[in-house]
Parts: C-alpha cells; structure tokens; sequence
C-alpha cells in the first residue's frame, strides 16, 4: 500500500480491512496470544507532554516509586502466573540510574524471562547498558510523526532526538518497538500514514497503538474527542500496519479496552497478538493515570476472554520469527 492507498483505507469504514488484517495475523504470526506482564513501577516523571497524566506538571496525582525488591517481587509473582515476558513501564523518573536499573533488570532476568524496558528517552551508553544487564525488548512510541504537532505536544523534547532513540535502540539489538497515538487534537489522517509508513521504514518488531483519552488534569483535557471515532480509528492504523508488516507483534492495548469493554477482543480479531495484562499491585495500578479510567482486568480475565475466541495462549517467549522475503 502506498499513502494514498492507505489514507482512503483510513478514510473508509469497509470492515474487509479487518478481515485482511485478521488473515494475515492468522498465515503470519498464528493463533498464539503472547502475554506480556506489565509492572508500572514510578509514576514520577521530569517531562511534560500535553496529553499524558503523568506529566510534572499535574499536582493532582499521587506519585509513587516502587522499591527495587517491590518491582522484583511482581517479577517473580509475574513468572509464577506463566507469564514469560515482563514489561517494565515507568515515567521519566531520573532516580532510577543506570547502575539501579540493571540490577533489577539482572534479577529479573534471572527467572528465566523476557525482559522489555518501557521507560523513555536515554542516552546511547545507558540503552547498552541495560542490554548488556539482559534486557532484551524496548518499546518507545514515537507518538506522532508529524513534526510540528509532536512540537507542540512535547515542550522542551525534540523528535530528532526521538527518532535517534529508536535508531540507536535497532542498533544496539533490541527487539524495538514504537507506535502512534491515533485521535490527538489536529492530527490529520494523512500523518497516521505517515506513522505506519514510519513503522515500516524503522522495521520496527513491535508496534502498540493506541486511541488518545483525554485525562482532566492535562491541557488537553477539555478536548472535545469522540472516543468510539479515536476507538475505531486505531483498529484500522492497526490493521493496515498488520498488513504491511506481516510478522511482528501487535498488542491489544489498553487503551483500547478502556473506551470499549471488547476493545481489546475487536482489536485480537483485527491483527493484534500480544496482551499486556498488567500486573502491579492494585493501589498503584490505579495511581499511574496516563488516562482516565484505565482499564485493569486481572490476567485470570484476560485469559477467559482469549479462550472464548478460540485462541492459544503462547508457550514461548514470544520473540519476532523475521520472515525474509
Ligand atoms: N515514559 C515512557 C512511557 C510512557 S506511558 C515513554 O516515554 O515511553 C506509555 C504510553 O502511553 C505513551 O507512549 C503514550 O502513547 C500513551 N499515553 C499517554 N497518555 C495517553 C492518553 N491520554 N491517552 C492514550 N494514551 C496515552
């Protein structure tokens, strides 16, 4: 698909689109759900961005910062569950250095599990130092790929150096993942085909894709959105960019199931094949508001909601099968 091609797909509501996506999810990547425990362990954050809940400037939040043996603890609580990769997600929070963050990524690594950092923009030697202390995924959106509406959404950030994060973390071999908001106050669909054209320039092995919610105590907060519009828009730049990059993984975000109680299903059936299920403890689970409502269901849940659509849930680490071609 070229830009036009992909921007009348966009602009369309032909529900074949899904179907296709589904089709190749199913020839490409199989039935297999692959689960992904999610430990948010700091809502604290240094940056700004206008839509998110956590940004400095929002005082009406309580901020929390797990300890090393807290987060390690969800770990093993994690592993125990079956889960085979953990995920660890956090504001820009400048306590957790280099040194403190690879012994916790050490420890985890140490049962015998997939280790994804979710945790911003560092600087080069601090991603291999976290590579050589085991950690094996990276996932950092790149949120929009129009530069002056990344602008004026990030205050004191720079794309460029954005763009340079996801580059330096390709080179230093992480599995990389990235991904767009879908909804933003003037964002054009033309720029949502520039995003999934960005994902597959980068090559990206994991893109998450999420319908923006606004969050009160954001400037954005009084934007006037039509979630279920945002909800439906992002199936569909999920399932075109499951169809230009056949073999990577694609969750099922949360974001999705928080405007629609079978959002995350609509999105399984549309080229999605990883869930998230997010396993922090449940007082701060609720304290990291990136937006409002966030939808918590317990991994036992999920688990229920994959089998009643027939699908498997992974053995394995989940790691992308590149299909040359
Ligand atoms: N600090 C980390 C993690 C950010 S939270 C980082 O910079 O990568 C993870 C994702 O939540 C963000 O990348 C963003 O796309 C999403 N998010 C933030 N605010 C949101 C909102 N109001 N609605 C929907 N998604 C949001």
């Amino acid at each position: 698909m070229n830009k036009e091609e992909i921007i009348n797909t966009l602009k369309s509501d032909n529900s074949d689109l899904l179907i296709k996506a589904n089709n190749i999810r199913k020839q490409y990547v199989g039935d297999e759900i692959h689960l992904r425990g999610l430990i948010e362990f700091s809502n604290i954050c240094s940056r700004t961005c206008f839509y998110c809940g956590l940004r400095y400037e929002n005082h009406n939040i309580n901020r929390y910062r797990l300890s090393k043996e807290e987060i390690i603890n969800l770990a093993t609580i994690g592993k125990n569950a079956g889960l085979q990769t953990i995920v660890l997600q956090s504001g820009e929070d400048n306590y957790f250095n280099s040194k403190t963050l690879c012994q916790i990524i050490e420890k985890i690594k140490s049962l015998d599990v997939a280790v994804t950092l979710s945790i911003g923009e560092k600087t080069y030697q601090e991603y291999k130092d976290y590579k050589n202390a085991g950690a094996d995924r990276y996932l950092l959106r790149i949120e929009t790929t129009d530069k002056n509406l990344y602008k004026t959404l990030h205050p004191n950030m720079s794309f460029e150096h954005r763009m340079e994060c996801l580059y330096n973390l390709k080179e230093l071999g992480y599995e990389t993942g990235t991904g767009c908001l879908v909804g933003l106050p003037n964002q054009t669909i033309e720029s949502l085909a520039d995003d999934i054209l960005f994902f597959k320039k980068l090559d990206a092995d994991m893109i998450g894709i999420g319908p923006f919610i606004p969050h009160p105590g954001t400037p954005l907060g009084n934007s006037n959105i039509d979630l279920i519009k945002n909800l439906n828009l992002s199936i569909r730049v999920m399932a075109i960019t499951r169809i230009l990059l056949k073999d990577i993984n694609i969750p099922a975000t949360t974001a999705m199931e928080s405007i629609h109680p079978n959002g995350r299903i609509i999105a399984l059936k549309s080229g999605a094949n990883v869930i998230m299920p997010n396993i922090t403890d449940e007082l701060h689970k609720k304290e990291y508001e990136i937006y409002p409502d966030k939808n918590n269901e317990s991994l036992d849940t999920l688990i229920t909601k994959i089998k009643s659509i027939n699908r498997l849930i992974a053995n394995n680490k989940g790691f992308r099968k590149k299909i040359v071609s």
